[in-house]
């Protein structure tokens, strides 16, 4: 990699010639991810998006990035990179499939002495009901959170835009890569899929969230499963990759 910049000028005869340093991929001085630019161990702060409310862990030189394109109100990179600190964020639904990855990772993994899946095809999981959403172009997906992101202001019946229909597709689309019917015994997919159904068309007709439910990540409940005392379903909301243990 070479790049050239001008960095001083020194003045001859009396014209001005700006002194040039070449950069080289051998004199570049690159920093480790904990060090601030005087070489100091920086600090890693934890910040709480204001829209997608991932808790996130930054350091000096991202932070400052971040802060200044967040204004008063801190938004994740994530967030920033799609825009979704501007008021248009009010057509944005959130909504995750990770009750269901931490249903499988706790039910027939973590609390179970019978495992009946293995932590690759959890990743499996994640990874194949992910590309099943991105092929709808409406869905953008953090991994790290396991959020999905769905632009309403395409949906509706305008020029350029899509029907609600097509979105409750790709939600379908999304939940048959779990297998639900094979991995959950007495499990009823119809009844877990009208949960997202209901919702979405709720938002789109009204853009209506329940106050302190902003993320729509139902769990299964009343969907025919046996709960286990080990763990509480509502703890299963919270999945992420991270809470996977070796
Ligand atoms: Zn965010």
């Amino acid at each position: 990699m070479t790049q050239t910049t001008t960095n001083k000028s020194s003045t001859k005869g009396g014209s001005t010639t700006p002194a040039v340093t070449t950069i080289t991929s051998q004199n570049i001085k690159l920093f480790p991810i904990d060090q601030d630019l005087n070489g100091e161990l920086a600090e890693k702060i934890h910040y709480e998006c204001n829209f997608c409310g991932k808790t996130i862990g930054l350091y000096p030189l991202n932070r400052k990035i971040c802060e200044r394109l967040s204004g008063d109100q801190f938004y994740c990179p994530f967030c920033l990179r799609n825009r979704f600190n501007t008021r248009n964020n009010k057509h944005i639904l959130i909504l995750s499939f990770r009750s269901l990855v931490g249903y499988y990772y706790y039910e027939k993994y973590a609390y179970t002495h019978n495992r009946e899946v293995w932590i690759s095809e959890i990743m499996d999981f994640m990874e194949s009901h992910a590309a099943a959403g991105l092929v709808n172009p409406l869905f953008s997906y953090d991994p790290e959170s396991m959020l999905w992101f769905i632009d309403f202001s395409k949906v509706g019946k305008g020029r350029k835009k899509v029907k609600v229909a097509e979105v409750l597709k790709t939600i379908l689309s999304i939940l048959t890569c779990f297998n639900i019917n094979q991995h959950v015994t007495n499990g009823k997919l119809s009844k877990f899929y009208l949960k997202y159904e209901e919702a979405i068309l709720k938002f789109y007709q009204q853009r209506y969230r329940p106050e302190d439910r902003k993320h729509l990540i139902p769990t299964l409940a009343n969907c025919g499963i046996y709960e286990n005392k080990k763990y509480s379903l509502e703890n299963t909301r919270l999945f992420t990759p991270a809470k996977i243990i070796g």
